[in-house]
């Protein structure tokens, strides 16, 4: 039995407990991040050591994440995702899974093209989708253009990775907003019809396969060039060496860029603090960070370019709305399956 001491001691403790808990809640964001730990961990560091708002970290592969936020629901802890590629983002706003979010900090900092037009996602960092070719082999005078690589003289001359890649997905989804169809699909089959092997393995291997004889031409992301040059292991360093960048399309729309990106969650219970930490990785000193960490670029004008990545060279990127890729994306995909891009 509860004397009258012992009733009210516990209401009071209840009533101290209550308040830690909001209090707690207020202090704390919660993310679920498809990039690995340390290519963002030391600025989740960074924002708590400035705002005293921790951020709890759930890392993990961008596919598993997004089924994780389904799966949840209105439940998940989640308050938001980092991801990569705009297509994968759009995925999220498809799932029903992310909420729109108003800030002028955002709208400024980042470009209108590389965040979705109702606040779905942001861009928080750029990367490019260049041809790289093999120094001594490909004359840079023979390549121009994406479309150009359907010419029957890059016969077996051509590695890039599967059409199950969304970075491949959103390549072509970005001809689509400029090209028909028809002739899109077109060009997917003469550009298959020039692959060197059945398309395996991950960028990077694109980029070793051309190095070791295969073919003399590889599309890729430029962070993982980045990322070989200055690997530990000597024979990436090696296969990155043997091939040099050639942006494609300057005279036209521009290289295919895509971003890193960060949604609100529908079920986000953190909403303010979560926008204080979207807001800090927009901010210039994160997006310095932020780029640097994987050799991407800023999507911040005015952001200095890290020393490796200015070595590429400056170049004139697609400013195609992003948002485009995620609306093409399902168009994309049944094309390369016509023509056959495994
Ligand atoms: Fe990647």
């Amino acid at each position: 039995m509860l004397n009258k001491n012992s009733a009210i001691l516990l209401s009071s403790l209840m009533l101290v407990s209550s308040f830690a808990s909001v209090h707690a809640a207020d202090e704390e964001v919660n993310l679920y991040s498809a990039r690995k730990e340390q290519l963002i961990k030391p600025l989740l560091d960074k924002f708590t050591e400035q705002t005293k708002i921790n951020v709890n970290l759930v890392t993990g592969k961008a596919d598993a994440l997004l089924k994780r936020l389904t799966t949840e629901g209105k439940n998940s802890p989640a308050d938001l995702l980092i991801t990569t590629d705009a297509g994968r983002l759009h995925r999220a706003v498809a799932a029903d899974v992310v909420q729109p979010v108003k800030s002028d900090v955002l709208d400024e900092a980042i470009p209108a093209h590389l965040r979705d037009p109702d606040g779905l996602w942001f861009g928080l960092s750029l990367r490019a989708r260049p041809i790289f070719y093999v120094k001594g082999k490909v004359d840079p005078a023979e390549l121009s253009t994406y479309e150009a690589l359907s010419d029957p003289k890059w016969k077996k001359r051509i590695c890039i990775r599967s059409s199950g890649n969304i970075y491949n997905q959103s390549l072509v989804a970005s001809m689509l907003a400029t090209s028909d169809k028809d002739e899109v699909e077109t060009w997917a089959k003469g550009f298959v019809a020039n692959f060197a092997q059945p398309p395996k393995g991950g960028d990077r291997d694109q980029i070793k396969a051309a190095a070791a004889g295969i073919c003399d031409i590889a599309v890729a992301n430029t962070y993982y060039y980045g990322g070989m040059l200055k690997s530990k292991d000597a024979k990436q360093v090696e296969a990155a060496s043997k091939v040099a960048i050639f942006w494609p399309n300057q005279d036209g729309r521009g290289t295919h860029v895509n971003v890193s990106g960060i949604a609100m969650t529908k079920a986000a219970k953190n909403t303010d603090n979560a926008k204080l930490l979207m807001e800090f990785l927009a901010n210039e000193e994160s997006q310095a960070w932020y780029a640097q960490a994987n050799d991407e670029f800023p999507v911040r004008e005015g952001v200095a370019w890290s020393d490796s990545i200015k070595q590429w060279g400056e170049f004139k990127a697609d400013d195609l709305s992003l948002a485009k890729l995620g609306e093409n994306n399902a168009d994309a995909v049944r094309l390369m399956d016509r023509a056959r891009w495994k």
